[in-house]
């Protein structure tokens, strides 16, 4: 069931995506060569709890930290470790999200520690777009696949995979609610958007193929079938008479 939300709500969620952009942002200034990824998530962490709030992330399904951070080839999932020192030119996918009064805020950024190549930068600004695509056909009255149809064609015509075993969700008093969002899909088809419908948007595109795999030595990080990197940015919208509203925002 896709649940619609109130104004009332839509307040709470505001916040908990206010907070959720805050931590996510301090993570990303702990981007930097020479730093661990529990470096970023320790500052993650302590930006979500200075607000009162929960991670979304820690503990669920067993998840052992407040964000997810993943280095170059890994798309998503990956563990924060104090072992796993951040390398110049890596590109760090940095997921997490904020529980503030019962709702759940989700987001998603991917940076370069120092100076990345310029085959990395095109795939992080192309995957940036690809979200603010999908956030502009996020109108009420369109529908899922205009989302999806416009991550994937923009993303397509740079020669990038999408990845399709994961999607984006239905967010509010769960981290993951119906519908399910796809980054691929046909233009006019699928589930109406409708006023009060808040989605998490997150394209992930990979350098090279749409194919990934689950490191079984860990049982959580997705990592490119090809072996090159992948980047992810995400935001959680709410589908307003006005239009899209970015929730996870100053
Ligand atoms: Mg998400």
């Amino acid at each position: 069931m896709v649940v619609l939300k109130t104004s009332r709500e839509l307040e709470l969620m505001r916040e908990a995506g206010r907070i959720s952009h805050l931590a996510l942002m301090a993570g990303v200034r702990a981007v930097q060569p020479g730093r661990t990824t529990m470096d970023v998530n320790r500052a993650v962490h302590d930006v979500i709890l200075s607000f009162g709030a929960k991670p979304s992330f820690l503990g669920y399904g067993g998840f052992p930290a407040a964000a997810c951070v993943s280095i170059n080839e890994e798309v998503i999932h990956g563990i924060p470790s104090k072992r796993r020192r951040i390398q110049e030119g890596d590109i760090v996918s940095i997921d997490t999200g904020a529980i503030y009064q019962g709702f759940h805020g989700d987001n998603a950024f991917t940076v370069a520690a120092g100076q990345t190549s310029a085959e990395c930068e095109e795939l992080m600004s192309v995957t940036q777009k690809c979200l603010e695509l999908a956030i502009a056909a996020a109108q009420p009255g369109n529908r899922l696949g205009d989302i999806g149809s416009a991550v994937e064609q923009y993303a397509r015509s740079h020669g990038y995979g999408v990845v399709t075993q994961f999607v984006g969700h239905g967010i509010g008093t769960e981290m993951h609610q119906e519908p399910e969002v796809p980054n691929y899909g046909k233009a006019g088809h699928g589930l109406r958007l409708r006023p009060g419908m808040t989605l998490a948007i997150e394209p992930m595109i990979n350098m090279k193929g749409d194919g990934v795999w689950e490191d079984k030595k860990d049982g959580w990080t997705i990592r490119t079938s090809s072996g090159l990197p992948s980047a992810h940015f995400e935001n959680t919208v709410a589908i307003t008479e006005n239009g899209p509203v970015i929730l996870t925002r100053p």
